[in-house]
């Protein structure tokens, strides 16, 4: 899979991409992860990104032709490519969206900032908008980087145990939440790790498992409802 976000801030994206699972998959090749500064697409001394908006209002609008020359050169690059936009007012991203991202060839990350990005861009190049929550946040970088987590995780190979996305919290097998974990020591400060957990008894523990992911799910619907 190519994942390409473009981006003028890329040292932002920088760390969270190098490291843990998602930088794991790319040192493994399971996925190309690239940034793409459209300041390389700007004219002028300062390669300028962002101006005033017209109409007035207060903050600074992005660019369209910066952009468009990013995106040309971008989404040539695949037969298929899917680009998709950071938004707040945008489809918001839940797993079964991202599970259906990851089995795309090249996904095409635009993300904005300031006061967003020049309406024309959405108007000439058609992207899906995604958002990750009702608040809004300074830039979509953080947004692209969410979804790419989400996306990456998915990816054949990349996790260290298949079965771990299987038993996931929104996962579509079961009941919505995972159960929770422990690990050493057996106590920690007063408190034992579950008796079921130690007793090397696989069916009780997948019961007792099962019933708390059931209470879990349940417990966040009854707060939903309140
Ligand atoms: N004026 C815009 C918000 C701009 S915030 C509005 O009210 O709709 C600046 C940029 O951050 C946005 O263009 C978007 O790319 C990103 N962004 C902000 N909040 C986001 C969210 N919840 N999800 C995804 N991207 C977001």
């Amino acid at each position: 899979m190519r994942i390409d976000l473009i981006t003028a801030f890329p040292d932002s994206c920088r760390s969270p991409l190098d490291t843990s699972i998602v930088g794991r998959a790319r040192r493994r090749g399971l996925v190309d992860i690239r940034c793409n500064d459209p300041r390389a697409w700007a004219g002028g001394w300062h390669r300028k990104v962002d101006d005033r908006p017209f109409g007035g209002g207060p903050g600074m609008v992005m660019m369209a032709e910066p952009i468009a020359g990013c995106l040309d050169f971008v989404l040539a690059q695949s037969p298929a490519p899917l680009l998709l936009m950071t938004s707040p007012q945008g489809r918001r991203l839940d797993q079964a969206w991202a599970r259906e991202l990851a089995t795309r060839e090249h996904l095409v990350v635009l993300c904005g900032h300031y006061e967003g990005i020049d309406e024309r861009i959405v108007e000439l190049y058609g992207p899906q908008l995604f958002s990750i929550g009702d608040y809004v946040l300074t830039g979509g970088e953080l947004a692209a980087l969410v979804l790419c987590d989400a996306v990456v995780r998915l990816l054949p190979g990349a996790l260290g145990n298949a079965d771990s996305a299987v038993s996931d919290s929104f996962s579509g097998n079961g009941p919505a939440f995972d159960h929770p974990c422990y690990t050493r020591p057996r106590e920690f400060r007063g408190l034992p790790v579950p008796e079921t957990l130690i007793s090397g008894d696989h069916a009780d523990i997948e019961k007792k498992r099962s019933h708390q992911r059931q209470e879990r799910s349940a417990q966040r619907e009854d707060s939903a409802q309140s």
